[in-house]
């Protein structure tokens, strides 16, 4: 973003939002800054406002949230609760494996619940797309694990060249005790689709060695794998 001409203020109290008749100006930190448009995000939270939750048995919690059980059912039995409503992370997929939790609990072939969930990657679409899955270095550090990482610059991958699209790095982090994958973050072309396979291999304690060495196709960004877990 910076590379492209943003500014990025943190940690700035604002003082007002007023418009000069032509353009919104935001005084913050008592400087003025004139912009062609403000965006304000404010987060998401279930929506459950006015639906008559009160006039029912059925608990939310101090979000909002409708509290469920390991199979998404409310505190009112047979009524459940699936999606951005439950106070899960709030992602079309896992709106989906809330469902299959559901399915499976009211077909009677459910073994699978809300405790069985392994680790959930995710996307932010920027551009480049950055994806991420598990614990940051700072993260494992932070729970005791004794870890180790590697970082890779796109730039060092062929499929970047081929692509010519040079932006973006990849970076693991590993449990030095026993190699298994703590965490991932990839910020590249592709990278929306590698996660999922390193959330394969998180989910199954396939070591990170394995990725070493693996025949993948070629040129791939999956490849570079083979070199983010050579070390
Ligand atoms: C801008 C934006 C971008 C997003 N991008 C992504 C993304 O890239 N990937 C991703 O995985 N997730 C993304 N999400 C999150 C994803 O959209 C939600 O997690 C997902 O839609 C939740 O599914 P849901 O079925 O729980 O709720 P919803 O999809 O919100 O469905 C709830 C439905 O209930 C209806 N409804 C509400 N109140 C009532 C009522 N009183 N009576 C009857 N019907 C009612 C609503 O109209 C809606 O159709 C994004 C969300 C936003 C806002």
């Amino acid at each position: 973003m910076t590379e492209q001409g943003i500014t990025i203020l943190n940690d700035v109290t604002l003082n007002s939002v007023s418009n000069d008749g032509n353009k919104p100006v935001i005084t913050a930190n008592g400087q003025n800054y004139t912009f062609d448009a403000v965006l304000y995000a404010t987060g998401r939270k279930p929506n459950t406002a006015n639906i008559g939750l009160e006039n029912t048995d059925i608990t939310t919690n101090e979000r909002g949230a409708i509290v469920v059980n390991d199979t998404c059912e409310s505190s009112v039995p047979s009524v459940y609760a699936v999606g951005d409503v439950n106070g899960g992370p709030q992602f079309t997929y896992i709106s989906l494996d809330d469902f299959r939790i559901v399915f499976g609990a009211l077909t009677g072939n459910g073994q699978y619940t809300l405790k069985d969930r392994k680790n959930i990657p995710y996307t932010t679409f920027l551009t480049p797309p950055l994806a991420r899955v598990g614990l940051t270095e700072e993260d494992a550090i932070n729970k005791g694990y004794t870890v180790k990482t590697k970082e890779m610059l796109v730039a060092t991958m062929p499929r970047a060249h081929v692509n010519d699209y040079l932006k973006g790095a990849f970076k693991i982090v590993v449990n030095a005790e026993n190699n298994l994958i703590l965490g991932a973050t990839l910020y590249s072309q592709g990278a929306e689709e590698l996660i999922n396979l390193i959330k394969m291999a998180m989910d199954n304690n396939i070591p990170y060695t394995y990725f070493k060495n693996q025949i993948f196709t070629h040129p791939t960004m999956v490849e570079n794998l083979n070199d983010l877990c050579n070390f």
